[in-house]
């Protein structure tokens, strides 16, 4: 909000004068005052040329003016709120009034800073190059040179022996259950907290899910529950036909554990490593731990082709059959003949060209991410009740999305409120995922939890995500930051708890 000194005038002064004022003051508007300082209208450039063109001599006065009601704000007004008052009255300029109707403030709309976004795309110079190539030899087509290399490209980046491109990271989870034989009226075990996308294609197979907690080091799958899930499957003599890990925001579950326990009972892991590409796990990379690991190319993630998925795995039958239903399950025949149902999921040659070149970049996103995490961090360490994800000595996370949780005991404020807050300052945060075994649609699946308190259920009431894309500027995460501190601040003073700064 700018201060309003030298911007009021009132309805005697002359054309003339209101226009070297507003010549002088130089933010194109004045604000029309009535004797006692009460706002009367805003005046723009345009209202005084109005009444030049209408013919009103120089030293005509103010009185000229046509009444209007302008549209006005609070003191306190948010960010969100002034935009919506401008957007509302098609005005790019909004005084700021007290109580009793006197100016305090005007906000102009080239003053007010863009919205800051979690997670947006991020090109570099690659992507055109290959893509231009499609066009260039006409392969707008699926499949093609481009999809053959981001395939060769990808598995070679995260040691996988193969891979196949497809159009979205769920189709690439569908995909996977399908080759590892998953079918109607089998159970797969399922990690509970994670975006609706890992759950979905259980319920395309006519399988049941069995969600399984977090544990409190990773926030990913608890090997825990994962023992109690296998030890009541085992009582029932029913199996799951696959277990599906998700690895969140960027940070990989701990495989080993889980692996350890999934081979026990000879059940495949399908790894949903769509948030965690760049990420590793002891020092190898992330994805690549499961009889199948997946992958997202979806606009929010660190590496983007506006949209796809990738299958990988070491077990080439896997990874050709996935491939052979990803393109209508084609027989092998001199005409069109089927046997099984298909897919078309196959990635387009234009989106493989856009990946080849984001893969390039992908260790400078990682980094990037990481160290919009660590400035985050190391600014914010001193607010009471805020906690950052941690990150097992096991894990190097992608920090795809920088997420904390706040202890509203502490805060003086639920997550919701945060999360609110920010966005009224025009900064998106969103809430952690809602895990699945909360979600109305899987009210009837069994859920095993970490402890007796669950511990995914805590997570998503107290956590939430901040804007982390790589492309973040310094100044953005400046704002962010200035952000949180103030929030905590106000609702601190409420509840008691004193910051400093
Ligand atoms: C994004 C995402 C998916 C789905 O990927 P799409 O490419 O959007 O279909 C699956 N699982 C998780 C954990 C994701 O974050």
């Amino acid at each position: 909000m700018l201060p309003i000194d030298g911007l009021t005038l009132d309805r005697s002064t002359t054309l003339l004068t209101a226009l070297d004022q507003m010549n002088r003051t130089g933010r194109g508007v004045l604000l029309l005052v009535d004797g006692s300082g009460r706002f009367q209208r805003t005046i723009t450039d345009g209202d005084l040329r109005r009444l030049l063109l209408a013919g009103h001599p120089l030293a005509t006065s103010l009185d000229a003016l046509p009444q209007i009601a302008s549209v006005t704000v609070a003191p306190d007004a948010s960010l969100t709120t002034v935009v919506q008052a401008m957007d509302a009255r098609k005005v790019d300029q909004v005084p700021a009034l007290d109580n009793d109707g006197i100016p305090v403030g005007l906000w102009l709309r080239r003053e007010i800073p863009q919205p800051i976004l979690l997670s947006t795309p991020h090109l570099s110079e690659f992507e055109e190059g290959y893509v231009a190539d499609a066009f260039r030899t006409n392969w707008i087509a699926p499949l093609g040179p481009n999809v053959d290399a981001f395939e060769t490209e990808l598995a070679a980046k995260v040691g996988a022996k193969h891979a196949a491109a497809v159009s979205s990271g769920t189709a690439a989870i569908h995909l996977a259950l399908r080759v590892l034989g998953v079918g109607h009226g089998d159970v797969v075990f399922c990690s509970s907290l994670t975006f609706i996308a890992t759950a979905n294609p259980i319920l395309y197979q006519g399988a049941t899910p069995v969600f399984i907690d977090s544990e409190p080091e990773s926030w990913n799958m608890s090997p825990k529950a994962l023992r109690r899930a296998f030890r009541d499957a085992e009582r029932e003599g029913r199996f799951p036909r696959a277990v599906v890990v998700v690895n969140l925001y960027g940070q990989s579950a701990d495989m080993d554990a889980l692996r350890a326990i999934c081979d026990e009972y000879g059940v495949p892991i399908v790894e949903d490593a769509a948030e965690s590409l760049g990420a590793t796990y002891k020092n190898r990379p992330s994805g690549n731990f499961g009889s199948i690991g997946i992958y997202s190319f979806n606009g929010n993630k660190i590496i983007t082709t506006s949209g796809g998925g990738m299958l990988v795995s070491d077990d080439a039958a896997l990874i050709e059959q996935a491939r052979f239903l990803s393109t209508q399950a084609r027989d092998p025949a001199p005409h069109y003949q089927h046997s099984v149902v298909g897919y078309n999921y196959r990635m387009s040659n234009i989106l493989a060209g856009v990946g080849r070149g984001q893969l390039r970049v992908l260790d400078e996103r990682v980094a990037s991410r990481r160290a919009v995490f660590q400035r985050y961090a190391e600014a914010l360490a001193d607010v009471p009740g805020l906690h950052f994800m941690p990150e097992p000595a096991w894990s190097r996370s992608t920090r795809w999305l920088t997420t904390c949780t706040i202890d509203p005991r502490i805060m003086g404020l639920s997550r919701l409120q945060f999360v609110e807050r920010l966005g009224a300052e025009r900064i998106e945060a969103r809430a952690v995922w809602k895990p699945m075994h909360l979600q109305p649609m899987f009210v009837e699946c069994p859920y095993f939890s970490h402890s007796p308190t669950s511990v995914s259920d805590g997570l998503f009431e107290h956590g939430f995500c901040l804007p982390s894309g790589s492309n973040l500027t310094p100044m953005q995460q400046e704002r962010v930051i200035e952000s949180v501190r103030r929030i905590a601040r106000d609702a601190g003073a409420r509840s008691g708890v004193r910051m400093a700064g």
